[in-house]
């Protein structure tokens, strides 16, 4: 990841805390929610907290899920995506 990805996420998680070190799990939904409707996909911000905050993985990947439309693309490796995201975040894998 490199350091412009960071500092967007960074900027969608000082909405909720002073940095994601303190996120806290109640607030994943709303830091997503922000990046999402700016940046326009998830994959980014998923990886940016299981990186920095493994124990929020699970919860990072369930508001993805919700934030994702229903007519987003499954990848083969069972990861949804959102119209725009071209290429798989799990398995950097294009979709079908
Ligand atoms: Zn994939």
């Amino acid at each position: 990841m490199n350091a412009i990805d960071s500092e967007q996420c960074e900027r969608s998680i000082v909405l909720a805390a002073d940095h994601v070190g303190k996120l806290r799990a109640s607030d994943v939904m709303r830091v997503m929610e922000d990046y999402f409707f700016t940046y326009g996909s998830t994959g980014t911000i998923v990886e940016y907290i299981s990186e920095n905050r493994p124990d929020l993985k699970d919860e990072a990947e369930a508001c993805r899920l919700e934030l994702v439309p229903a007519i987003g693309k499954q990848c083969d490796c069972g990861t949804f995506l959102a119209q725009s995201e071209p290429v798989c975040p799990t398995c950097n894998g294009g979709v079908k």
